[in-house]
């Protein structure tokens, strides 16, 4: 990987017209390295949310030893990246070859489910390969609610009554029990997780069976941007959130089970940028070579702004407006679909033009992973950077959205 000082110095190096994602790999060993020191327990990096075999390896040095894996994919890219790391199979509904794949050749003995039909499936499997289900912790994925800026217990989650009844069914297999939730992405109340533990208190008290291991999921909010016209959004930072949900793991007595998270966000967000050429501007609007069917379709959903940093093209000679007033751009994506729209303008000083680039600030998560070839356009350029993104470069090239507020 080519490796650079600042993002500002590879893009006036590079001079770069397709986009170009800035890793780091310090920060991303920190943010990992954190997390797994606040937690209580056992860390699964959730793999969705950035995939790439350097993220992986980088983690793996950084001493993760357990991933989050959804799929045949993820299966294949951590046993490559991690050949010894434990991978929890915490999708709730899957297809019975991925299953047996799991558990034939991944040796995977961690699933999770939200439905008795998903038992009969696992229990189908397990008995053809001559698998003591003893051997097997099974989670029940449960209903939570709460506010999240992606809200997923719409999608699954067993309602607590039908939780109890799983929970007894696998219990009479001879499963182990686990019981898991997963409050949604970037949560915006703190008091999301204890609803969560409340709710699993009591479907285990209903349930009368053994519960081994309790799974919190992911959701812990990364830090971004925020829209200098609104009130920052008030969120404890990492350190208070996991004080209050140690507190609440107490309270509700899940302290003495084997703990596990499922975070994603929270520790790869920051480790990447995104450096962005503006290939044209047209008054207040933006043109540039990424876009919502690449690295910024979490964005596009409009609950995230993330912090951008004006890069301007030395080469350009003259420019109109002034460079300390910094407005609203209106931001279009690389491809022909009209739709290809940010939901949010990027603030930027009044001289950005043609040519210029921008560099996105903590992008590393739901990027890569959600970037597509519609149009033919698909950004895979990694570099390596030393400095973190919220270091130096001199104020007249900064356009974070934060420093805006002062
Ligand atoms: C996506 C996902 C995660 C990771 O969520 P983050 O908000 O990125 O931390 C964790 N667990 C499950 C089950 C998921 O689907």
């Amino acid at each position: 990987m080519e490796r650079y000082k600042t993002a500002i110095d590879a893009a006036l190096d590079l001079r770069p017209d397709q986009p170009v994602y800035c890793f780091r790999p310090d920060v991303l060993r920190h943010d990992a390295q954190q997390f797994q020191s606040l937690f209580p327990g056992k860390t699964a990096y959730a793999v969705k949310t950035n995939g790439e075999p350097f993220v992986l390896e980088a983690l793996a040095k950084a001493g993760i030893s357990c991933f989050d894996v959804a799929s045949p994919a993820e299966f294949a890219a951590v046993k490559e990246a991690a050949p010894k790391a434990e991978m929890l199979y915490m999708h709730p509904i899957k297809a019975q070859s991925d299953i047996r794949l799991a558990l034939e050749t991944y040796g995977i003995r961690t699933l999770s489910l939200d439905h008795e039909d998903e038992v009969a499936k696992i229990l189908r499997v397990v008995r053809a390969l001559d698998i003591d289900p003893g051997t097997i912790t099974l989670f029940v994925r449960i209903a939570t609610k709460g506010h999240a800026a992606y809200e997923l217990s719409k999608k699954f989650g067993a309602a607590p009554g039908h939780a109890v009844e799983l929970l007894q069914r696998i219990d009479r297999i001879g499963f182990k029990c686990g019981l898991c939730f997963h409050v949604g992405s970037q949560i915006e109340e703190p008091e999301t997780y204890e609803r969560a533990l409340a709710s699993a208190d009591w479907i285990r008290s209903r349930a009368g069976v053994p519960v081994v291991e309790l799974d919190v999921g992911g959701g812990f909010p990364a830090v971004y941007g925020h829209d200098p016209r609104r009130k920052a959004p008030e969120m404890p930072s990492l350190v208070e959130l996991m004080g209050q949900l140690k507190a609440d793991i107490a309270d509700w007595q899940f302290d003495d089970l084997p703990l596990v998270a499922e975070p994603g966000r929270v520790i790869v967000a920051r480790s990447i940028s995104l450096i962005v050429r503006v290939l044209l501007k047209k008054g207040r609007r933006l043109y540039i070579n990424d876009g919502i069917w690449a690295s910024l379709s979490d964005s596009w959903t409009g609950k995230i702004t993330l912090p951008a940093r004006f890069i301007p093209d030395p080469a350009r000679k003259t420019r109109a407006g002034q460079p300390d007033k910094i407005v609203p751009f209106k931001v279009c994506g690389a491809t022909c679909d009209s739709v290809d729209i940010l939901s949010r303008p990027f603030w930027l000083p009044e001289t950005v033009d043609t040519g210029d680039w921008i560099e996105i600030g903590h992008i590393g998560a739901y990027s890569l992973s959600l970037r597509t070839r519609f149009n033919g356009f698909y950004p895979d350029k990694v570099i390596e950077v030393d400095t973190p993104f919220d270091f130096g470069a001199a104020p007249e090239g900064f356009a974070s959205i934060e420093t805006m507020a002062d």
